[in-house]
């Protein structure tokens, strides 16, 4: 086998969930929402499975979803998308960080990894090729400096893999971040692959800002957007890829190659979301902030050092000042265990594993369950 799949473990979001049902833990570490499913959106697959087609759809993606993504992104963010020669639709996001990876990297070429990184980017960038060049935010601001960024730049560097809104952190970059990246994009001849699966899931009056809304930048930036994440059907993986024609054109070979196609009735489905009113996004993200808040709240009032989350489902914790063997993995383990609460640990989401500091918990769940969640902790604590 090759070395970089024969070497790599089961993710951590599986390991954590196979724990929690072992045990029968509350499973707050995989991040995946419980009870947000819009009914509109399974009617319209639900239609769509009872009347076809259920043959190979195009290699780009239905027409109507391809220009729903296109529409969407009007509506939310301003751009103007051609969604005939700029929108492939993917087989979740994951494969379309695949396919760009696959599509862009050349042996030897480096790619910054803004860290902590969601665990799909390293391994995806090292079998492509690529040399992952890891670019660490320093908690508690977890901001980019033009110092961090200009030090992890070298004559090989090929891509920037952003992600924002950020997993696991729930940070949204800025615009003189989003500047900066811009500055170094072009003065160095980059792309940059924006993984904006938690586009929607902002918070408190917050905006999320794509970088291919850069007029300068637009032809460099591959953006790439999740339905499991926008309607909260995380199995269903459905993704899609807005790119310049000049970066599409080889991400969708790779696609051909890799799934060719993603199921039309979830396609369809997923187009009819992507035209839902404002209204269902306002609520997707007020009934997010509610239990953010819940969650939060009662976290801090046990004592957990928990940071504020403007954005995904995600919110973290600083263990390490109850935490006595400073190792956030066993922590997780212990909690799952004896607390019955799982929770996934941030060194995951390093190259180096070194960051043992803290855990983070997904908080799209009935408040219920985030209420009985934290009465766990705080029995075990
Ligand atoms: N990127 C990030 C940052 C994610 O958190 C996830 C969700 N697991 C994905 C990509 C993958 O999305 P999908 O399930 O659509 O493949
Ligand atoms: N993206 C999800 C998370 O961060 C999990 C994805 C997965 O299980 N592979 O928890």
């Amino acid at each position: 086998p090759n070395p970089v799949f024969a070497t790599s473990s089961t993710s951590i979001f599986e390991q954590i969930s196979r724990l929690a049902n072992e045990v029968g833990a509350i499973n707050l570490g995989q991040g995946f929402p419980v009870g947000f499913e819009p009914p509109a959106l399974i009617e319209a697959a639900v239609q769509a499975l009872r009347e076809g087609p259920h043959q190979y759809p195009p290699m780009m993606g239905l027409p109507a979803l391809r220009q729903a993504v296109a529409a969407n992104a009007k509506r939310f963010h301003g751009l103007n998308v051609d969604w005939e020669r700029e929108v492939l639709v993917t087989s979740g996001a994951t494969e379309a960080l695949a396919d760009s990876f696959l599509a862009l990297l050349d042996t030897g070429d480096e790619v910054i990894v803004i860290e902590p990184a969601y665990d799909a980017y390293p391994t995806l960038i090292r079998r492509a090729g690529g040399t992952v060049v890891p670019l660490r935010l320093e908690a508690p601001d977890w901001t980019l400096t033009r110092e961090a960024l200009q030090a992890a730049i070298t004559p090989r560097t090929k891509l920037i893999v952003l992600n924002t809104p950020m997993n696991p952190i729930g940070k949204i970059f800025s615009e003189a971040e989003l500047d900066l990246l811009e500055e170094v994009v072009l003065a160095h001849d980059l792309v940059i692959v924006s993984d904006e699966v938690y586009e929607h899931l902002v918070f408190d009056g917050a905006r999320h800002t794509t970088p291919f809304s850069r007029p300068a930048i637009r032809d460099r930036v591959v953006r790439i957007g999740s339905a499991g994440k926008t309607f909260s059907v995380t199995g269903w993986k459905v993704g899609y890829v807005t790119a310049d024609p000049k970066l599409l054109g080889p991400i969708s070979r790779a696609h051909q190659f890799v799934t060719f196609t993603t199921p039309p009735a979830l396609q369809t489905a997923v187009a009819a979301g992507l035209h839902f009113a404002d209204s269902y996004y306002v609520e997707l993200k007020s009934s997010l902030e509610t239990r953010r808040d819940l969650l939060l709240g009662a976290l801090r009032r046990e004592g957990f050092a928990v940071a504020d989350a403007p954005a995904t489902y995600f919110a973290i914790a600083d263990v390490s000042g109850i935490d006595p063997d400073g190792d956030d993995l066993a922590f997780c383990h212990r909690i799952t265990r004896e607390a019955g609460v799982a929770a996934v640990p941030l060194s995951s989401f390093y190259g180096a594993r070194d960051v043992k500091t803290h855990i983070r918990f997904c908080f799209a769940k009935p408040l219920d369950t985030l209420e009985d969640a934290v009465s766990r902790l705080s029995r075990w604590r």
